[in-house]
């Protein structure tokens, strides 16, 4: 029984890899259950030519499109799991950071305080380059550092056209993006999309 809650592999095949083109990428999925946020994919692909790789997770059961919005207000709020799909930005507007997708973009299963992490990590590369501004680094370092203590109260906002993140908490809050905000993150908005929501 016990090897039933754990993750199960539900796909594997072999296809043309979008880097260079031979039919060397090999993806694999797995379908594992994760407390408190329920049944996730878990996916990822390697070529064995180029060595382009994807890591990526959605939840199972898709919900709405739109934003997951999760107020940080105590230190404990730091640990709910936070569920990123590739496809969705996440944006901590008090502190002006956002993580939108891209080629190299990557799905990832973490806590609040683990995107915190990941911000640090992105903000270091970018402060490793000679002509950044050490002074904007330094306080924006500061300010993160802040925000992962518990110093901070922020406001952690998903947004995802396709409605497979989640913020694991009673806390967390979903409510409908506009057409304007896609745009904004830099997503491809179909013809049509939001026009629903205006009727009603
Ligand atoms: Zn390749």
């Amino acid at each position: 029984m016990e090897q039933e809650r754990g993750p199960k592999k539900i796909r594997e095949e072999v296809l043309t890899c979008p880097v260079c083109g031979k039919p060397t990428l090999r993806i694999e999925e797995y379908l594992y259950e994760v407390p408190h946020v329920g049944k996730v994919i878990l996916s990822s692909g390697k070529c064995s030519s180029c060595g382009y790789k994807f890591s990526d997770v959605r939840l199972f059961e898709a919900k709405k499109p739109g934003k997951i919005i999760y107020r940080v207000e105590e230190p404990e709020d730091l640990n709910a799991l936070v569920v990123r799909s590739a496809s969705a930005s996440i944006l901590i507007p008090e502190l002006g950071l956002r993580m939108v997708p891209g080629p190299a973009s990557e799905g990832f299963i973490t806590t609040v305080e683990g995107v915190l992490d990941r911000f640090l990590e992105a903000l270091h590369a970018a402060c490793a380059d000679p002509s950044a501004d050490k002074k904007a680094c330094k306080e924006m370092e500061e300010k993160i550092k802040a925000a992962k203590e518990g110093r901070m109260k922020f406001t952690l906002v998903i947004v995802d056209p396709e409605g497979v993140s989640e913020v694991a908490s009673p806390k967390a809050q979903r409510a409908p993006v506009t057409r304007k905000e896609l745009e904004e993150l830099g997503y491809v908005v179909a013809p049509g999309f939001g026009e629903e929501e205006q009727k009603n």
